[in-house]
């Protein structure tokens, strides 16, 4: 099983929430610090939390980019509850929508009603058919396992899938 990431990405938050507050606050430090070597001295500190924000960002972003994180800007929005929810949700109905679909595997790789491939009987209507068979998947269960092109449209149609026989 894949290693999941949500624990890092919590440290992650926190982190870079404590590093935005420190960043802001030697940045208000050194904007107001009359004294040269003082100011440079916040101004080097405010550097320093930034680039920690930034490194953050980073991280953040090699540790969700294999997900394919597609919320955009708005992702560093998310606290990492909110986050973990939702990638929660995005799995499950994922998961749901395999689940529900028909997964068709020729066994001739020709989805033609007129390719002669021998002479098969359908699992499912039990009528005499000459072009390619089908494995029939609903999901990660296998259905039929010599199911004609008709069944398989129909199947399919029902299911609001696109057909494949023609
Ligand atoms: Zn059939």
């Amino acid at each position: 099983m894949k290693k999941d990431n949500t624990d890092k990405i919590s440290i992650l938050f926190v982190l870079n929430k404590n590093f935005a507050h420190k960043a802001e606050y030697y940045r208000r430090k050194y904007q107001r610090a009359r004294n040269q070597d003082i100011r440079e001295n916040h101004y080097k500190k405010y550097r320093l939390y930034n680039d920690l924000c930034q490194r953050c960002r980073e991280l953040f972003s090699s540790l969700v980019y294999p997900k394919k994180f597609g919320w955009g800007r708005h992702f560093w929005e998310f606290d990492a509850k909110e986050y973990i929810e939702k990638q929660a949700k995005y799995k499950q109905a994922k998961k749901d929508k395999f689940e529900t679909a028909y997964r068709i595997h020729l066994h001739f790789f020709q989805n033609s009603f007129s390719a002669d491939y021998g002479t098969y009987n359908c699992d499912r209507c039990k009528r005499q058919f000459h072009h390619s068979p089908s494995d029939v998947y609903l999901g990660s269960k296998k259905k039929f396992s010599h199911c004609c092109g008709h069944c398989v449209n129909t199947l399919l149609e029902r299911n609001g899938q696109e057909t494949i026989f023609n």
